[in-house]
This record gives structure tokens, sequence and C-alpha cells, in this order.
């Protein structure tokens, strides 16, 4: 899937699958409407800069978006994989794409969800998606596409993983590191997902 055939917020708006809210918690950025997209469908298919994995500590494979990123990647995958030692929980570390269309993987590790001590998870994984951005634009990448990491066999609720991914990825944007990225997607699998991004984008990406 070429980048010109994934939908801007711009084009959403427009096109009256996201609507504008009354209380929207960040002022309108007219900027960041070409520069953000919500694509449902495959991760694994996409022919951008970077794609993030929803890896686990150890960096060795797994199950749900990982283990899809890995069979499509090819054993190559694996094997630079192996020689990153793994990544702690909320870090990140980049990989090359192998066969994959995406010419790079960030794989991020995501918190295990526990009612228990939901601020520090929280917390983790904001740093997921923080660490994941500054490492596109340390290595001069221009497109980042995020799964919604944590929330399928990790557990974390996805409203409150939505505002997380949002929240985190409208304040870097903001930023003059942001300015270096010329698109970030958030990639939904289910309709149930999907609706809970259009719901909750119009909070963090208001319309002019
Ligand atoms: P975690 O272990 O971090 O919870 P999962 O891979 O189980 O990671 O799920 C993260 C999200 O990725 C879920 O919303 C899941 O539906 C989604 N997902 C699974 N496969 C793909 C894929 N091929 N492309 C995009 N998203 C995917």
């Amino acid at each position: 899937v070429a980048l010109t055939k994934i939908p801007t917020i711009r084009e959403l708006y427009k096109a009256g699958v996201l609507k504008a809210v009354d209380a929207a918690k960040h002022a309108p950025n007219p900027a960041l409407l070409d520069r953000v997209s919500l694509y449902q469908g495959d991760i694994t298919r996409l022919e951008v800069d970077s794609i993030v994995n929803a890896a686990n500590r150890s960096l060795l494979g797994g199950g749900g978006v990982d283990g899809a990123i890995h069979a499509a990647a090819g054993p190559s995958l694996l094997e630079e994989c192996r020689t990153l030692n793994g990544c702690d929980t909320g870090d990140a570390k980049i990989t090359k794409g192998y066969d994959l269309p995406s010419l790079h993987v960030i794989h991020t590790v995501g918190p295990i969800y526990s009612s228990s001590n939901v601020e520090e998870k929280a917390q983790q994984l904001a740093s997921c998606y923080q660490t994941s951005l500054q490492l596109a634009v340390k290595h001069s990448l221009k497109h980042i596409a995020f799964p919604s990491i944590s929330t399928g066999i990790y557990g974390y609720p996805v409203k409150d993983a939505t505002h997380i991914a949002l929240d985190v990825v409208r304040k870097f944007l903001d930023t003059e590191d942001g300015t270096k990225l010329e698109r970030t997607i958030f990639v939904v699998w289910s309709d149930a997902d999907k609706a809970v991004y259009e719901s909750l984008i119009p909070y963090y990406f208001p319309p002019e």
C-alpha cells in the first residue's frame, strides 16, 4: 500500500469519517492534518520508511502483529533481532525491513497490562510511542506507522491506550523534531479499534 493510498486525517474530516468535537484537548494545528493518518488493515503491507512492531522483551518474535511482521519480513529479521540482546519495556530498537515493503522496523515493547499499577503501565506505554518517534527522527525516517501497542495479547484497554498514543504523538509533532516526520500513521486492525480512534482523534487533532 503506497503512502498516497493512505488517507490523511484532513481527508477523513472532509469525508465526514472524523467529526469536530466541542472540547478538544489541543488547539488546532492545520499542518498536522496532512501529516497524520488513520488506516485500517495489515501494517505489514505498508510502503513506508518504518513500521512499529509491538514486540516482547526477547525481540525474538511472538504472536499478533509481531508474528505477522516476522512472517512477512522473512528469517533475516530474526537474525538481526538476535544481535540486539532484547529490549526493555517502554524502550525501542530499530532493524531493517528485509522482505517487508517498509524500509525499517522499530521494535518496541509495550507493558503487559494489569489494573494494579495503572500509572506505571501508562508511563511505559507512553514511552513506547515517544522512544519510537525519537528513533525514527534519529534515523532520518520520514514516516512511522504504529499498531495499537499492548492492546492485543498484552490486554491494555483500547480506549486508555488510544488516549496515550494520540497524546504522545500530538505533543511530539508539535516539537521541532516532530516537524521532521512527514507522516505518522495509526494502524488499526479491528472495526472496534477503528471506531475508538475515529472518536478520539478529533480531541487531539481538531480540524481548522
Ligand atoms: P501486544 O502484545 O502489544 O498486545 P498484539 O500483536 O497482540 O500486541 O496486538 C496489538 C494490536 O495489533 C492489536 O490491536 C491487534 O489487533 C493488532 N494487529 C494484529 N495483527 C496486525 C497486523 N497484521 N497489522 C496491524 N495490526 C495488527
